[in-house]
């Protein structure tokens, strides 16, 4: 089968489509024929090489995968050849303390489809036979494998550690992101008010499209003073972050008493300056989260799938363009999902 693989780690000139071995399925897994896969920054990130992954090469990404089921290994019920279905990225060991409690990220052996083990940015992939959910018929593959990641994380964020409830203030930074985009959609689901930042004035009204109830352009304005003049210098309930060290410091400024930070990301720089006074004074919280449990997933798809939440992609292009695809996300320039076509 034809992979876009890369056989050193670095930029996206290393990619290619390569030949590669076809997967067989062993025992409880089944092969999905890729028909679409969507781009995020661990991608990059696995391609510019991890040292502690170990990645072995060849190797190709891809973890928002959308296909039909080309083959079922033994051992495998409720899944047939031809089914179309989307891929649950998780991989766990199933066994440890946290996979008893059904807290699939929390794994002390967790990976990820396409950072762990060969993605979906080729013909072929093998995965878990309890990971293929079968798609609707009126769901397109593009918008399944745009969906996934970004909306497993980002509801757990909002929905489980998050907690929002209705009327409640929610702050998302940074929009233009899969993740944050997405975020508004789920807190406005969730009866929320919305504030969103980006330094584009195009995001922003993409994200009030979405439902954002306020934009602040943070390369006009101190958007940490808009927050708290739009509410009323209380703050607010819940701050999604992904930014990282660059908006830390006021994120958690940003916070109401007894409200909740909730991070996954860290994409400025992981170390930001916390000032303690205002974490024990106002009593928050600041929680980590990490993509999401299989609850979590079904839940996020359902939702999807009856058109409650959208698929947000900024543009389709087939696998063979996948490096200029890979650079225009490294550049910031989208908002929503790239997604390659297999
Ligand atoms: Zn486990």
């Amino acid at each position: 089968m034809k992979a876009l693989a890369f056989k050193e780690f670095g930029g996206p000139e290393k990619l290619a489509l390569l030949d590669v071995p076809d997967p067989v399925a062993g025992p409880g897994e089944v092969i999905v024929r890729v028909r679409a896969c969507a781009l995020n920054h661990l991608d990059l990130f696995v391609r510019e090489g991890i040292p502690a992954l170990k990645t072995p090469l060849p190797f190709w990404t891809g973890c928002d995968i959308a296909g039909d089921v080309a083959e079922v290994g033994s051992g495998v019920t409720g899944v047939k050849v031809g089914d179309r279905v989307a891929v649950n990225p998780n991989l766990t060991c199933g066994r440890c303390e946290f996979c008893m409690q059904g807290e699939d990220s929390l794994c002390v052996r967790y990976g990820i489809l396409g950072e762990h083990a060969p993605g979906g940015l080729a013909e072929l992939v093998k995965v878990r036979g309890d990971n293929v959910l079968p798609l609707p018929a009126h769901v397109s593959y593009e918008d399944a494998a745009s969906f996934i990641l970004t909306n497993m994380t980002a509801w757990r964020m909002v929905v489980t550690q998050g907690q929002v409830r209705a009327g409640q203030d929610v702050l998302i930074l940074g929009v233009g992101g899969g993740v944050s985009s997405t975020a508004v959609q789920i807190a406005k689901l969730c009866g929320a008010r919305v504030i969103v930042t980006s330094s584009s004035d195009a995001k922003l009204d993409r994200a009030r499209q979405l439902g954002a109830d306020i934009g602040i352009n943070y390369a006009r304005e101190d958007w940490a003073k808009v927050v708290f003049e739009k509410t009323a210098r209380r703050g607010v309930d819940l701050v999604i972050e992904n930014v990282g060290a660059q908006t830390w410091k006021q994120s958690i400024r940003s916070v109401a008493k007894g409200g909740r930070l909730v991070t996954c990301g860290a994409t400025t720089g992981p170390i930001g300056e916390t000032d303690i006074r205002i974490v024990f004074w106002n009593q928050i919280s600041i929680i980590g989260s990490t993509m999401a449990n299989r609850k979590e997933f079904h839940d996020v798809m359902r939702l999807f799938f009856e058109g409650r939440l959208r698929a947000i992609v900024d543009e389709v292009v087939p696998l063979k363009d996948g490096a200029a695809a890979q650079r225009r996300l490294a550049e910031g320039q989208q908002f929503g999902k790239i997604v390659l076509t297999v």
